[in-house]
């Protein structure tokens, strides 16, 4: 008997990528087991009232440059292919609709996860998929459940020493892993960058080095 693939996806801006991200993907991996972990870089959130500041075609290279070394993980260009606006309920249906034998885990940022209740399609994205909320500094699990009361009967608290049981939780659910992952924004590395301040202990060192030679946000 073959079982489904499970496939975690990190969306975000990635402008750019830095070792939160890496921190939150690596936490929901180790608590849920994923065989493939995809990054998938937006082409325009439709959260955010600026457009990136780097290219789609520099945010996906540094995102590659990022996971390169990580077995099973990779980056996806698929927002970036499609084009306008990028909305996770259109992810999700394109990837099921081209894997459907898989299951996948949508891991987002405790702070992102807190504002659902305002993206497309909502509630109906969240039946396409597992969600995985990571702790982020600035946004409680308990702030979570208090703004999305509709949703507590589906959340499971989960970390890898109670990954039996978020392994058999039933589907779709929403995992929320407290983990610890480094208080870094891409926002601050921006800053940083700008004023020439070193991205050493923020991001990849393969990631610093990109910046600096394509001079991203000076
Ligand atoms: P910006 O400051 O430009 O908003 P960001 O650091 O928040 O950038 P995004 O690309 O907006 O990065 O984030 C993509 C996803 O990763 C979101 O779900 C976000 O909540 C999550 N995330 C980003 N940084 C962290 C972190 N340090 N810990 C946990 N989750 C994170
Ligand atoms: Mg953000």
């Amino acid at each position: 008997m073959t079982t489904a693939s499970r496939i975690g996806l990190l969306g975000g801006t990635f402008d750019p990528i830095h070792l939160g991200h890496l921190a939150a993907a690596r936490a929901a991996d180790e608590a849920l087991g994923f065989d493939r972990l995809l990054f998938i870089p937006s082409n325009a959130p439709p959260h955010r009232p600026d457009s990136p500041r780097a290219s789609g075609y520099h945010r996906l290279r540094m995102t590659a440059l990022a996971v390169a070394d990580a077995p099973g993980w990779a980056a996806s260009d698929l927002e970036l292919a499609r084009g306008g606006a990028s909305y996770t309920f259109d992810t999700l249906t394109a990837l099921r609709e081209r894997e459907p034998a898989s299951q996948f885990f949508f891991i987002t940022g405790a702070d992102a996860f807190a504002e659902i209740g305002s993206w497309r399609r909502y509630p109906d994205l969240l039946a396409l998929a597992h969600f995985v909320v990571i702790a982020r500094t600035g946004t409680s699990f308990d702030r979570i459940r208090g703004r999305l009361p509709e949703l507590a009967s589906r959340m499971v608290a989960c970390d890898a020493s109670s990954s039996s049981a978020c392994r058999t939780a039933p589907f779709p659910s929403i995992f929320l892993i407290n983990a610890d992952t480094p208080d870094v924004s891409s926002t601050d590395v921006r800053r940083r960058a700008a004023a020439g301040i070193s991205l050493a202990g923020l991001v990849p060192d393969a990631v610093a080095g990109y910046i600096t030679e394509h001079r991203l946000y000076a």
